[in-house]
Order: C-alpha cells, then structure tokens, then sequence
C-alpha cells in the first residue's frame, strides 16, 4: 500500500467483509443458476476483474468466461456520460444466459449500453452482479439482480477500483479523500 493510501482514514469495507460477501453472493447465484446450462460470466474490465474471479471461484458453476471493456470516465473522477466500447466479448451468446459482472453502479450508463449489447448479441437470459451500488448516483434506471453493498455516492477506490490506475490492488474499499 502506498503511504498515500496508508494515511487515508476512511475504510469502507474490509477484506474480511468483501470476502464474506462475495461467498455470499456466488451461493446466492449458484442456487439460482445450478440448473442451467452454459452460463456466461460476461466481466466488465478492468475494474471487476478482482470481484469476478472471487466471485465465481465462490459460484462453482463451471461457467464460461468472457470480457468487455467500456469506458466513460477517462482519468477524472466523473463519468463523461459516454460510453465506448474499448473490447468486445468472442464468445457465442445466442440463447444463453449471461451474467454480466461489474465492480460498481453509479450512474447506470455503462451497464444500461452492456445490458443492450449482450441482448443485441442475442442473449436469452442476462443478469447482472455488481460488486457496490450508488442507487443515488443514477442517471438511467438500472438495477442490479444481485449487489454486494448499497453505498452513499462517494468516489470509491480499491479491490479493482482505481483512480488513474491506482490503488487497484487495495485489498479493502476505500472512500478516496477530496
Ligand atoms: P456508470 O456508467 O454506472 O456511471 O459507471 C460505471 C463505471 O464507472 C464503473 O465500472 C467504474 O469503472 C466507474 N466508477 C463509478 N463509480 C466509481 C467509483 O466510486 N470509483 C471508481 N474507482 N470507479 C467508479
Ligand atoms: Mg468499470
């Protein structure tokens, strides 16, 4: 942890707490998915890709993985409310049942654009597991089928949550300082 880091006071979630949730959260989806066939974990780089390979580690469900990368922030702290597309997903989605894995939902734009281009790909089912939620931040409706914590819309760092790349490897969640 950089000396920066060390001296922020503000921990929102510690690592036992992340892991204890996302045991929870990968039973939670593995008794609602056990019964189905190819599941398709769709994960949104690169901020997800520390929740999602906990997550489904946690599932047990032998799904197929994939990647997506969109992006709307740049290096700032606000999103720029558009949203592109920086790689897209290989895998065959066509009648199959996506579970799109996210770190964080603020302001709804990024998962809403997913959420479109996995049905246009031709999805049958699509979930979506997000990590940290700021249903205060929307700017779309969007709502999550399985979300980790609820928090104030404060600017987050840590466990895949960066600032200009940064603090990534935080094992806990941190409320960056303003
Ligand atoms: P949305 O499109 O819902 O506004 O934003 C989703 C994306 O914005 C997330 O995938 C994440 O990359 C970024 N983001 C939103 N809130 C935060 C935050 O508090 N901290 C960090 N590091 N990124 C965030
Ligand atoms: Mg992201």
């Amino acid at each position: 942890m950089s000396v920066a880091m060390a001296s922020t006071p503000v921990v929102l979630f510690t690592e036992q707490e992340i892991a204890k949730r996302v045991m929870e959260m990968g039973r939670e989806i593995r008794d609602d998915l056990e019964d189905v066939r190819d599941v398709i974990v769709l994960c949104v780089l690169k901020g997800a890709v520390f929740f999602c390979t906990d997550l489904m580690r946690a599932m047990k469900l032998g799904a197929k993985l994939d990647f997506i990368q969109a992006s709307s922030y740049g290096s700032g702290t606000e999103s720029s409310g558009v949203v592109e597309f920086l790689k897209e997903p290989q895998v065959v989605m066509t009648g199959k049942t996506v579970l799109i894995v996210e770190d964080i939902l603020d302001s709804g734009l990024t998962l809403r654009k997913i959420d479109d281009y996995v049905a246009a790909r031709g999805a049958e089912r699509i979930l979506t597991a997000v990590f940290l939620d700021k249903p205060k931040a929307r700017k779309v409706p969007f709502q999550a089928d399985y979300v980790g914590f609820e928090i104030e819309p404060h600017f987050v760092v840590g466990y895949g949550l960066d600032h200009a790349e940064a603090h990534r490897d935080c094992p806990e969640i941190r409320i960056l300082p303003g």
